[in-house]
């Protein structure tokens, strides 16, 4: 935190109820299993506990309690309010009240995490940025990341996710970005939003969330963008990014090595920086243009935005180049999937010399439609050429069956992890890549560590 907040503050601009008094506080809590006598603890409710059932005897470990309902025999000081997410957000608003620098915001359906590190690697050079930790882009670790704002950052960088149609209103409602941006949509958690359509809707709202002054930064590639435009509210500024040469920032002359390694021409208002990355796939020219847009609404330079991008060393779990057993080429992209992400590893194993394999764990959270979007791709890796599909989870098979179509070759699909490893351990040689995927409940991180020899 910049500065100490009280309880007496919060309660005076938030309402609720104070007991046993006020207390001032420069830290956050949320685990009796992590405590510091020098935080606030905020008692949350999740699926499996009830923070509340552990802080009736907290005396002299906390400063004081955020809680829901009197904690009876406690004499630490308590804000009583009827949401105690909600005060956790009202917390960290009161953080970003207190910082002057510039806050930059990026949601999407798949890239955010990727933008955010560019952004990260791109404001590292000359400034002190304060950035979303690993994947804390909810409710609460949005406020989090606020928390952890000190008085040497100059720049806040927030990813910010959605898995419902409200969320990013309230995650803006606390963070208040400048500059913000939708990387892209894409039929990612679908389940919650009901539609694709629904999906660009509520993602939109980081731009309505912007306040007279900011900056909507637009990939002028998604479908969506004419939407957005659309309904851009008065006195925002628009930046559109893309492939195009009509768009104030966009790439040009794209080529990928042997690897799959992206250079491009990054040009900016007529001068063009040629970058080259070191992540893996022509997707990260798109997220790089986002970036790109972000910094540059930001105040960054061209030529500083051109280099940061490409100090930019990987993303764990996001198409890291891994060497596997028998000297085979694994590809560790195993954080997360959902149609949009697959389709874009297909398209870097589809440029890959020697034999090419594709690893699939079941995509979750697609609704009605997800063995159809399973048999989707199934047919997209056929279409581009890949020379096997290995699939994880009940879903898998309909992907197995339309990959290996009119063509009788076997079907590997698989319910169980272990016999899906040792079924690939016959594959691998040095002739070979193979890119495992699959969302984060289908933990194919594991199948990686085995082809490594790390299991
Ligand atoms: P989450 O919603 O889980 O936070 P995210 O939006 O932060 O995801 P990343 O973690 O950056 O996204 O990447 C997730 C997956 O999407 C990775 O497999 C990555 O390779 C892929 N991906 C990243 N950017 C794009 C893009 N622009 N288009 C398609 N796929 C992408
Ligand atoms: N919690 C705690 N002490 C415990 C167990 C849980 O303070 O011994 C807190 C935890 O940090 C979280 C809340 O109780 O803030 C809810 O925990 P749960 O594990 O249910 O959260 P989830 O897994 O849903 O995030
Ligand atoms: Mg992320």
């Amino acid at each position: 935190m910049i500065s100490a907040i009280s309880l007496q503050q919060l309660q005076t601009r938030f309402g609720g109820e104070l007991i046993n008094g006020s207390v001032q506080f420069e830290q956050v809590c949320t685990d009796t299993r992590q405590l510091d006598s020098n935080a606030l603890f905020v008692a949350l409710k999740g699926e499996r506990f009830d923070a509340h059932d552990f802080v009736g005897e907290l005396e002299g470990q906390v400063l004081g309690l955020v809680v829901d309902r009197e904690i009876p025999g406690s004499k630490l000081p308590q804000w009583r309010v009827a949401d105690t997410t909600e005060a956790l957000g009202q917390i960290g608003r009161m953080c970003r009240e207190q910082f002057k620098g510039r806050v930059i915001a990026v949601t999407g359906s798949c890239g955010k995490t990727t933008v955010k590190e560019m952004l990260a690697a791109i404001f590292s050079q000359r400034h002190n940025p304060c950035v979303t930790r690993g994947n804390l882009n909810n409710q609460f670790g949005l406020p989090m990341t606020l928390f952890e704002l000190t008085s040497d950052h100059d720049v806040l960088i927030l990813e910010m996710g959605a898995s419902g149609p409200d969320e990013i209103a309230y995650l803006c409602g606390i963070a208040k970005p400048q500059v913000s941006a939708v990387n892209n949509v894409m039929p990612a958690h679908v389940e919650g939003f009901g539609s694709v359509d629904a999906i660009a809707r509520a993602k939109g709202k980081i731009y309505t969330g912007l306040e007279t002054g900011g900056t909507a930064v637009v990939n002028a590639d998604d479908d969506y963008a004419n939407y957005w435009l659309e309904r851009m509210p008065e006195g925002v500024h628009t930046l559109e990014v893309g492939l195009g040469h009509q768009w104030p920032i966009h790439a040009d002359n794209i080529a990928l090595d042997d690897n799959g390694c992206p250079t491009f021409d990054l040009c900016i208002e007529g001068l063009a920086y040629r970058v080259r990355l070191q992540l893996l796939g022509e997707h990260n020219v798109h997220n790089a243009l986002v970036a790109a847009g972000c910094a540059f609404a930001a105040g960054v330079p061209a030529a500083e935005i051109a280099s940061g991008l490409q100090s930019l060393g990987g993303v764990a779990g996001r198409m890291q180049e891994l060497c596997g057993i028998k000297g085979a080429a694994i590809i560790d992209d195993t954080y997360n999937a959902n149609p949009g992400s697959v389709a874009a590893a297909i398209e870097l194993l589809a440029q890959r010399r020697g034999k090419r394999v594709l690893v699939l764990g079941d995509m979750a959270e697609l609704g009605a439609d997800a063995e159809e979007m399973h048999r989707q791709m199934g047919e997209l890796a056929r279409e581009r050429g890949l020379d096997a599909l290995f699939t994880l989870g009940p879903l898998g098979a309909a992907a197995s069956v339309a990959f290996s179509a009119g063509r009788h070759l076997p079907l590997h699909s698989y319910r169980d992890r272990q016999p899906l490893i040792a079924a690939l351990t016959h594959e691998l040689n040095k002739n070979t890549t193979v890119l495992v995927k699959g969302s984060r409940s289908a933990r194919m991180e594991l199948v990686v560590q085995a082809l490594c020899g790390n299991a």
